[in-house]
């Protein structure tokens, strides 16, 4: 049968190259993307799956319940992949609210709805949350989080999201609603919205901006690579066990400052600055974030032993493609960070 799959937040960064990732290839499905275009989604990251008969774009809110109610009984999906969220750790230091609002109460509306029409539609297969790695807290020099480690959030992004991630275990301990929940690393890749680390770097290097490093830039972090991520998701949604969560990491572990250091190397390299003076001294240390973790590290050995799935890109040349595309792509970034974006968004969608 078909998989009639509700993708919520398809329009932000890991959703969009995911989006793109199912239509492809040939992997029998049609993908309804729900998104409420916040400042974070652009539906130009998916403008090359427009026309594609298999996608679905509709503008809305995961706390709408009577939509989500509408879409479910016009679509009867097969299964929902959650992306949906507020995703951006310093943004929630300044603002919780939005937090609580979309990544909880946004979740509740969509497991509650989803869980309903289960249980009068033998049709649905799975829901799967996506979460990250920082509802662990933080880890000293050494060890790994395992999807046994207790949670200990340390922000309000990360504490939402721990509280989306309980809310779905609830759901399935209690109702038997099948759900899976893959809690992964930090992502990289194409599409992703300039306020993190690698594409703001990239960026501030290509236009000779000082390059803000919290602290020392001592804090580590593993990083994934986006395509890999969406493999470790359909992976886990095709063939995942329910009730479970699973770990999803890249194997590559870096210091902040490491990554500055080689994103100035890459961008000065293609762009044959090579004979003057380094875009490392464009690195300004600024105050430690409040509460920053020092480290995180995921322990993955779970996906690989029981699912065989692992990274299919080495750290140094994703992180090059990386810099690549995000070069070859201003028009995507300089409408994503320009006025005009925000226009266009307002009068095609009436945005946020
Ligand atoms: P993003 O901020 O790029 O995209 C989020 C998308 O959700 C946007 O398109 C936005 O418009 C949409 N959205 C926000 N609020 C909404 C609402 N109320 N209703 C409908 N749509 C809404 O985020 P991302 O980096 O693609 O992250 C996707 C998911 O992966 C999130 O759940 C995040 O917590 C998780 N995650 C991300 C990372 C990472 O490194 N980016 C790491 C671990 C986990």
């Amino acid at each position: 049968m078909m998989n009639q799959i509700l993708v919520t937040g398809g329009s932000g960064f890991i959703g969009s190259n995911f989006i793109r990732y199912l239509l492809n290839e040939d992997r029998d499905c049609c993908v309804v993307n729900l998104d409420a275009l916040t400042y974070a989604g652009n539906p130009m990251s998916l403008s090359d799956c427009e026309d594609n008969k298999g996608y679905t774009f509709v503008h809305g809110d995961i706390l709408d319940r009577g939509l989500l109610e509408r879409l479910f009984d016009k679509y009867a999906f097969t299964g929902v992949i959650h992306f949906a969220a507020e995703s951006h750790v310093d943004r929630s230091i300044l603002g919780p609210e939005a937090f609580i609002d979309t990544n909880i109460k946004g979740t509740f509306n969509l497991l509650d709805v989803a869980y309903r029409h289960w249980k009068k539609n033998s049709g649905f297969v799975r829901f799967h949350h996506i979460s990250t790695d920082e509802v662990y807290g933080s880890l000293g020099e050494t060890g790994a989080f395992t999807e046994t480690t207790p949670y200990d959030p340390s922000s309000p992004y990360s504490a939402s999201k721990a509280s989306s991630d309980h809310l779905v275990k609830a759901y399935s301990r209690t109702y038997g609603f099948p759900a899976v929940i893959t809690n992964c690393s930090n992502n990289y890749g194409p599409y992703q919205f300039p306020e993190k680390l690698i594409p703001l770097m990239i960026l501030n290097i290509m236009e000779e901006k000082s390059l803000p490093v919290y602290g020392k830039g001592d804090n580590i972090r593993d990083w994934l690579y986006v395509e890999d991520h969406c493999s470790a998701i359909w992976k886990v949604f095709c063939d995942g066990r329910d009730g479970e969560t699973y770990n999803v990491g890249g194997g590559a572990e870096r210091k902040n400052i490491e990554i500055v250091h080689l994103l100035c190397d890459l961008v000065d390299q293609k762009l044959g600055r090579n004979g003057g003076s380094s875009s490392r001294n464009l690195i300004k240390y600024v105050k430690d974030r409040p509460g920053h973790d020092f480290r995180y590290a995921i322990d993955a050995v779970k996906l690989k032993n029981e699912l065989g799935w692992e990274p299919a890109f080495t750290f140094e040349e994703a992180l090059k493609g990386t810099v690549d595309w995000y070069l070859a792509n201003m028009d995507w970034v300089n409408n994503v960070r320009s006025g005009a974006y925000r226009e266009w968004l307002n009068t095609n969608y009436g945005g946020r």
